[in-house]
């Protein structure tokens, strides 16, 4: 049922009694007063002693939507005065989404927003003031800025625009975004879960199915011969990138499939322990319990105050029957990164193995696993830029077990047994994810060409303002060490009064952000940290800028008040 009549405009001029929504055409409206005039709806209020809603009386006309686009301008002047709070947010949300699509000042100035394609009186306005607009009466769009004149709402200030290509970070933020068409209209903060894929890579993908789709392995034809040698590649790169000299470098579907190739491989007796650490992603908690059917035990070691892993209590866990330490390089909730190299060192002293679930360090950092000197050493290729179902496992010697027989991972079959093909072969058998892996290798070609180094750095600088930021906002509790220890981008953090979904979901409805929320897979350490519900986890990326970050912080900031 709507109010809607005859005489208040010319669009409104030809309304039947009843119509069907164009955009909706499961909603009916009727219009019962089309034919009364301003006078008659009046002296019905009057005859009838109805109440007239009082924001009449403040200069809003169209109080059935609350920032209808249909409003007056006067009407968004108005609004300044009766909800200074809702409009100040309304003209910063304005402001930023003008600066990420590249739109003039005009967009949000002019109120020209509130149109797709312009009418001609807007359209005269813009020819006068020098605008420029398309040819289907849209606005024409400029290249992306930062958002410069976000209203910084804790201080009353106008936030400094943000240099992305800052001295001594070598990244040119702005540049590595282009690659990157879905970040959009988002903020995207959940790259500990996975993280997006540049143009490169999806190519290297595109091209494999259009050019030279074909399986690996021993085939002769030209289709078959460019997908082995360019799959066998990716394996190189791989390898180079993680410092692998030696060793094997084994495609898995992820890195929970290459600990589980671990526990599998390895071959166990009663009374063998392994000790793992409270940091551990379930992942690398999971398939050493698993093990307790064969005897096995596990223990954990935990951390301390400031958060960072217990190292004597690790090198005391020791025991004559511990047969391998794994432990995560960097925390997958907290971001802190533990002493791998010191670890490896405690191990070999003990003559043990040392794996290493490089998952959250690899996309992050410069790692080179001759440095660290472990045994085994698992990632994910699609946390680092790569396709969805790729990750890794290295080891040092091919002793483990294959987990998974048949074909492509034998070199002969006699009746009676078989001999299994040498390198990565032998833990691939069967038809791999052809063209995830060289989505993989053309992930480290991107990484590799912005220098883990500069990414390194930049995320630092990030993460820096990301806890100093989120420290400020009162009700907001950050779990991160209070000195800077070398971490990566990843922050939890609560906040008081709400359920870590409830943030979560603010974040994405208010503002586009995605965040992630609850145990992260990790919910011995949530536990531990007396947080049955989670947490709220925001993780950068290499794609990540500072207005991001402040936008985060920012609207965390009205969701306490
Ligand atoms: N280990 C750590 C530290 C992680 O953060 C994750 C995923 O978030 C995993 C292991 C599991 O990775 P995937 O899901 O790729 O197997």
């Amino acid at each position: 049922m709507q109010g809607n009549r005859w005489y208040e405009s010319w669009n409104r001029a030809g309304l039947d009694e009843t119509s069907q929504n164009p955009a909706n055409p499961l909603q009916l409206n009727i219009s019962p007063i089309r034919n009364w005039r301003a006078l008659e709806v009046f002296l019905y209020l009057w005859w009838q002693d109805l109440p007239v809603n009082p924001l009449y009386d403040k200069g809003l006309e169209r109080i059935g939507c609350y920032l209808c686009p249909a409003m007056l301008e006067s009407e968004y002047e108005e609004l300044k005065t009766i909800q200074p709070e809702s409009a100040e947010r309304w003209t910063a949300f304005l402001e930023s989404w003008a600066a990420k699509k590249g739109y003039p000042d005009a967009f949000s100035s002019w109120g020209l927003w509130r149109w797709r394609a312009l009418p001609p009186k807007m359209r005269e306005i813009c020819r006068q003031k020098g605008v420029e607009i398309n040819d289907d009466y849209t606005l024409k769009t400029g290249p992306a800025r930062p958002a410069g004149a976000m209203v910084d709402k804790r201080k009353g200030k106008t936030m400094k625009p943000a240099m992305e290509k800052q001295a001594g970070s070598g990244l040119d933020v702005q540049a590595v975004r282009k690659d990157f068409p879905i970040l959009g209209d988002i903020i995207y903060l959940d790259n500990a879960a996975t993280s997006f894929s540049p143009e490169p890579v999806v190519q290297a993908m595109v091209e494999f199915e259009h050019t030279y789709r074909a399986n690996v392995g021993r085939g002769v034809h030209r289709f078959t011969r460019i997908a082995s040698q360019r799959y066998w590649h990716a394996h190189e790169k791989v390898a180079g990138f993680i410092g692998a000299q030696s060793g094997i470098t084994v495609f898995t579907k992820n890195t929970t499939e290459a600990i589980n190739m671990v526990a599998h491989g390895l071959s166990w007796k009663a009374g063998d322990r392994v000790v793992t650490t409270i940091l551990e992603h379930h992942s690398n908690l999971l398939p050493w319990r698993n093990l307790k059917k064969q005897g096995v035990e596990v223990d954990s070691i935990g951390i301390r105050p400031d958060y960072s892993l217990d190292l004597p209590a690790l090198e005391n866990a020791i025991t004559p029957s511990t047969r391998l330490v794994a432990v995560t390089h960097a925390s997958n909730v907290i971001g802190v990164v533990t002493p791998v190299a010191e670890i490896a060192r405690i191990c070999h002293d003990h003559g043990i193995l040392l794996l290493v679930d490089g998952a959250q360090s690899v996309p992050h950092m410069p790692v080179d696993i001759s440095r660290i000197g472990c045994d085994f050493f698992a990632f994910s290729g699609h946390k680092m830029l790569g396709p969805t179902g790729t990750g890794v496992l290295w080891m040092r010697e091919p002793d483990l077990e294959p987990f998974i027989l048949g074909g492509g991972m034998v070199e002969a079959v006699t009746e009676s047994g078989y001999t299994a093909a040498e390198g990565y072969q032998k833990y691939e058998a069967g038809t791999p994810n052809i063209a995830g892996g060289i989505g993989l290798g053309a992930a480290v070609d991107y990484l590799t060409g912005l220098g883990m180094e500069n990414i390194r750095s930049h995320e630092e600088r990030l993460t820096t303002r990301l806890i100093n930021g989120l420290r400020q906002v009162g009700g907001v509790h950050v779990y991160a060490p209070e000195k800077p220890v070398p971490r990566i981008g990843v922050v939890s953090f609560t906040v008081d009064g709400f359920h870590p979904h409830e943030v979560a979901q603010h974040l994405d409805e208010s503002a586009e952000i995605l965040v992630r929320s609850g145990h992260h897979c990790c919910q011995p350490l949530v536990e531990e940290l007396g947080l049955p519900d989670g947490t709220v986890r925001a993780s950068l990326g290499l794609y990540n800028t500072e207005d991001e970050v402040d936008m985060l912080v920012a609207t965390l900031e009205e969701l306490t008040r």
